[in-house]
């Protein structure tokens, strides 16, 4: 085996919107920073074809700018992403071209500085006096150890803090029931003219497929026509009669397309992995193969009898399953239900979540809504490890409880949360405490400096 021994000040695991977010903006403030990632790529699910939710809230009003917007801004300079646009159902749409968040992504990290080494899984870590000393990472037969001063786990699934034996939750109800993964695919050839024709010739397939969705007036056939960025979740009646007559190839009461940037493009988030726990790995191989079937079935299923689809085909399908939800580590604050449903804004706040409380149920074709009437806080201390003196979280593995990652897990939200992990991350780092004991207020200095939002005022 080949070995390789590293040294950095500031370590972050998993390039997804979370680990790209921290790893630009420590460096961009000096610090020798190392991203690793275990796929051939930069960007997580951010790759995937799926639309940007949360930028703004339930009334249209922004609730997150700064890193997530400056990547908006770059991608819409290469006609990469459509701009931000309210949303009836998910509150604000916000669609990219999924293969060109890989190239900015890179770039981004160059302009910055930040090291970044691919194809390396975290395998290991070593622990002194309550820190994460060096973590080891395994690939392609190369052994590669990294002695950092502070770690950001960035993984989705908190590899990382798992390794290093850190508390966490996971999933909800008696049988820590988890949010089904989904394998998504890039169709071509579809023409969306004639699927809003028939939309608007029966608006009962715009119907929701679950009972607590708060749509508001206007989802419908007018919407989509009226501006390609849009995100098309409806054919409920035939999803629910093709049930009904066991030709339904996945348990969906309907389907969910995002349309892509280029004529006839669009990507499929329909697939449904019930009862799958990504973080085992035979449940995630199962997953991962059970999906790319339905993959075959969905297109079969679509070109039969979704009106606009006869002529669809498999331009891709997504290099790995994205995956909902998993660990949610014990952090030194844990986000409550009750306190965001509440708005609630504390003093430590780092940013704002104003998506909705999205959680697809493990069971048929349920997804369970709760309204955010109005954004609440992310607080600084949901990011830090409640465990472990030099580790933070950012992403969906941050510290909140099964109701809360319904509404933080949108990518927006990841990114703001990786731009606030990094700032506690430099301010620990330049005054030598752990990051626990930063002084919140200047965290929150930093991000306004950097266009964050922490209120909406
Ligand atoms: C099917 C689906 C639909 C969704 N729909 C939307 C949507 O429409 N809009 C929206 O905004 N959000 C959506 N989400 C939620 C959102 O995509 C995720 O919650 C978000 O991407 C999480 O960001 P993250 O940075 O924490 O993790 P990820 O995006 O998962 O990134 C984690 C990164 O870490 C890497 N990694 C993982 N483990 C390791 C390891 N052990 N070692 C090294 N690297 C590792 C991964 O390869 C990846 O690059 C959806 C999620 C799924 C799965």
């Amino acid at each position: 085996m080949k070995r390789y021994s590293l040294k950095y000040e500031i370590t972050v695991v998993g390039a997804g919107p979370a680990g790209l977010a921290a790893a630009i903006t420590a460096a961009r403030m000096g610090k020798r920073v190392l991203l690793v990632e275990k796929n051939g790529f930069l960007g997580g699910n951010m790759t995937l074809g799926l639309p940007l939710l949360g930028f703004l809230d339930e009334n249209g009003k922004r609730c997150i700018a700064g890193f997530g917007e400056e990547l908006v801004t770059r991608l819409k300079e290469t006609g990469s992403s459509y701009d931000h646009r309210f949303c009836p159902k998910h509150n604000s749409v916000t669609n990219i071209n999924a293969e060109d968040v890989k190239i900015l992504a890179i770039e981004m990290c160059r302009e910055a500085g930040v090291d970044v080494l691919l194809h390396l899984e975290v395998s290991g870590v070593e622990l002194t006096h309550g820190k994460i000393k060096k973590a080891t990472f395994y690939g392609k037969c190369n052994e590669l150890t990294v002695e950092s001063d502070i770690f950001i786990d960035a993984t989705g699934d908190g590899d990382l803090a798992y390794l290093a034996g850190c508390s966490y939750d996971k999933g909800r109800g008696e049988r820590n029931e988890l949010m089904p993964p989904t394998v998504m695919f890039t169709i071509q050839g579809v023409d969306d003219t004639k699927l809003f024709d028939y939309v608007a010739a029966h608006p009962g397939e715009m119907r929701a497929a679950c009972s607590t969705i708060d749509t508001k007036p206007g989802y419908d056939a007018d919407y989509f026509r009226s501006d390609p960025n849009y995100v098309f979740v409806g054919m409920t009646e035939l999803f629910t009669r093709l049930k009904k007559e066991g030709k339904c190839p996945v348990d969906r009461g309907n389907m969910i397309i995002i349309n892509g940037l280029h004529k006839g493009e669009m990507y499929v988030n329909t697939s449904r992995l019930l009862h799958t726990d990504a973080t085992d790995i035979l449940s995630l191989s199962a997953a991962e193969l059970e999906g790319h079937m339905q993959v075959k079935a969905l297109l079969k299923t679509f070109r039969e009898y979704v009106p606009g689809f006869e002529n669809a085909y498999v331009s891709s399908i997504a290099p790995n399953l994205g995956v909902r939800e998993s660990r949610r580590f014990k952090g030194i604050r844990t986000v409550t239900g009750e306190e965001a449903l509440m708005g609630l804004i504390p003093d430590d706040t780092i940013c704002l979540s104003g998506y909705k409380i999205d959680i697809h149920k493990d069971s048929e074709t349920a997804t369970l809504f709760k309204t955010v009437e109005r954004p609440f806080g992310v607080p600084y201390g949901s990011l830090v490890s409640a465990e472990i003196d030099n580790l933070m979280f950012a992403g969906r593995c941050i510290s909140v409880d099964e109701d809360v990652i319904g509404s933080v897990r949108v990518m927006p939200c990841c990114m703001a949360m990786g731009q606030a992990a990094a700032v506690g991350a430099v301010l620990a780092h330049n005054g030598g405490v752990s990051v626990a004991e930063v002084d919140v207020s200047e965290v929150r200095e930093e991000l306004l400096k950097n266009n964050a939002m922490l209120s909406q005022d």
